[in-house]
């Protein structure tokens, strides 16, 4: 309703109904403060996945309105800094209060636009929900270090200062939560920010914006740009943005590492992945069908924390698993995010790919080297548990992987000795909470500092450190009367 109105420029969702459409509005461009019209000749399309529907048209923000939101995060860079901590951080505890209030709302858009059932929506906004908890919180994050007396009278302490401009390049497959991955945690640190969300499904991150302005944040500490390949190399080249975070795929990441990196600025890349998940011999046999289910197939495997590998381990456990991962799969129903079991033929123009097992699959194959980004769960056998874990550490990708087993010693081994940044022991999805980091390895990021937790605050600070010499001064001195007393 209200919220989609302000940024989007006309009436789409009613937060009841999320299949009544009036046009398609255009989607504002967020510069100091305000919602404004992009005067743009470049528009693309917004379309919802399940019918084809444009939702609203996005603009390729020209070079005089991507300078004026970079000038406007410039401007308000100042006294945002200087803003107290705890002031800037209440502004993420009424944010918090704001997005509960409008989950629905927020959680329709992300199912309009980028497919997602309406469940999984709402864990995306839930996600991105607890960066800004986080965020309300981020006071220790901030603290320095200090020794007294490094030499005589002299004491050194390190002091953590927001950076300035920074900006925030998103993909589609989380409108909501990659958004709140990255602004929550530079505004807070005391940065401003150019935030381009994805340019196929902008509508969450306008309505977040919106909330976001809502719940108190001065003028141009957040400003919102769109376009496509043209804005992003904006950002990387103005010599105002002093650090990117970027999640997308591997071909996105790489060309923002390496052209962020050369103009000098702090990037950190969330990229590309194939999560395996190793099967034992010994795992339980149900959980584990349907953690795999859920994680292959789940929001069309359009997570990039997605099972899209399953390597099992031993003779015959393949033979076991298949009928049961098959008969799983096969209970799916396909269909538009909104609509609980309705079927397929009720949209025909939709973008449709039942859930897809491949058996039989050897490292050499495509569907094993490439990221198919989809309901795919490829599988491969091999005869031990360091073979498993040789395989899954010669991919290119080391972003999550699970280990499906009932022994301790198995599960400590594998978590000991894998290439890759994040674990589950029997735990298909292991994403961690905002208070960690989001530590993908290897082919899945690049960088230094990982985004949330210490290391996202860290990202968007850096260490000043400050030694000092006080010791030649009679405290006494500046007591009137005192003055040469003793
Ligand atoms: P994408 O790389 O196509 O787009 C991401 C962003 O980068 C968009 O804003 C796009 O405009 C921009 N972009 C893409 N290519 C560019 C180029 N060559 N030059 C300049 N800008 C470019 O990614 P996507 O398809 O939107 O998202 C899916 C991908 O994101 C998958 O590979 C998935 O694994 C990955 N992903 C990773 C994580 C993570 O945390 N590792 C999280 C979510 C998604």
């Amino acid at each position: 309703g209200r919220v989609a109105q302000r940024c989007l420029g006309a009436s789409f969702l009613s937060g009841q109904s999320i299949r009544a459409m009036s046009g398609a509005p255009d989607v504002k461009l967020l510069i100091g403060g305000e919602f404004v019209s992009s005067k743009t000749d470049t528009w693309q399309d917004v379309v919802c996945p399940a019918t084809q529907e444009v939702v609203s048209r996005v603009p390729e923000t020209t070079p005089a309105e991507f300078q004026a939101a970079v000038d406007a995060a410039k401007a308000a860079f100042p006294a945002w800094r200087a803003t107290a901590v705890p002031t800037r951080a209440r502004v993420f505890l009424k944010l918090q209060q704001l997005i509960r209030e409008n989950m629905e709302e927020l959680a329709a858009s992300v199912t309009r636009e980028q497919g997602k059932t309406l469940a999984d929506a709402r864990g995306d906004v839930f996600r991105g929900l607890e960066v800004v908890e986080y965020a309300a919180g981020i006071g220790p994050d901030m603290m320095g270090e200090m020794l007294e007396n490094v030499s005589t009278g002299i004491d050194t302490y390190s002091i953590r200062q927001p950076l300035g401009v920074t900006a925030g390049i998103c993909p589609f497959n989380f409108p909501a939560m990659i958004p709140l991955w990255m602004f929550p945690m530079a505004l807070a640190t005391g940065n401003t920010m150019v935030l381009k969300p994805s340019e196929k499904d902008p509508g969450a991150a306008m309505m977040l914006a919106d909330l976001a302005q809502q719940a108190g944040l001065p003028k141009g500490v957040l400003n919102v740009v769109h376009g496509a390949h043209g804005t992003v190399n904006a950002i990387l080249d103005h010599p105002d943005i002093k650090a990117v975070a970027f999640v997308g795929s591997d071909a996105g990441g790489e060309h923002v590492y390496a052209r962020g990196c050369g103009a000098g600025k702090r990037v950190q890349a969330n990229m590309g992945a194939k999560n395996h998940a190793v099967v034992m011999p010994d795992a339980n046999f149900e959980a584990t069908v349907a953690a795999l289910t859920g994680a292959a197939f789940g929001a069309a495997g359009q997570r990039c924390m997605a099972i899209s590998a399953a390597v099992f381990v031993g003779r015959g456990t393949l033979e076991r698993y298949a009928p049961a991962l098959e008969a799983k799969a096969r209970g799916l129903r396909v269909g538009a995010g909104w609509e609980a079991g309705v079927d397929v033929p009720a949209h025909p123009r939709g973008n449709w790919l039942g859930p897809t097992l491949l058996t039989g699959v050897t490292p050499d194959m495509e569907c094993y080297r490439e990221e198919i980004f989809g309901p795919v769960l490829v599988c491969l056998e091999v005869d031990s548990l360091e073979a498993a874990l040789d395989l899954v550490n010669a991919n290119p990708h080391g972003n999550g992987t699970a280990v499906f087993t009932s022994h301790g010693a198995t599960a400590r081994k594998f978590q000991s000795e894998v290439d890759v940044g994040m674990v589950g022991v029997n735990i298909p999805i292991p994403v961690p909470l905002p208070y960690f980091s989001f530590t993908g390895w290897r082919g899945s990021f690049r960088g230094d500092l990982q985004m949330m937790g210490k290391m996202g605050a860290q990202f968007f600070t850096r260490t000043k450190t400050v030694t000092a010499s006080w010791r030649d001064h009679d405290p006494n001195d500046a007591i009137p009367g005192l003055a040469g007393v003793g």
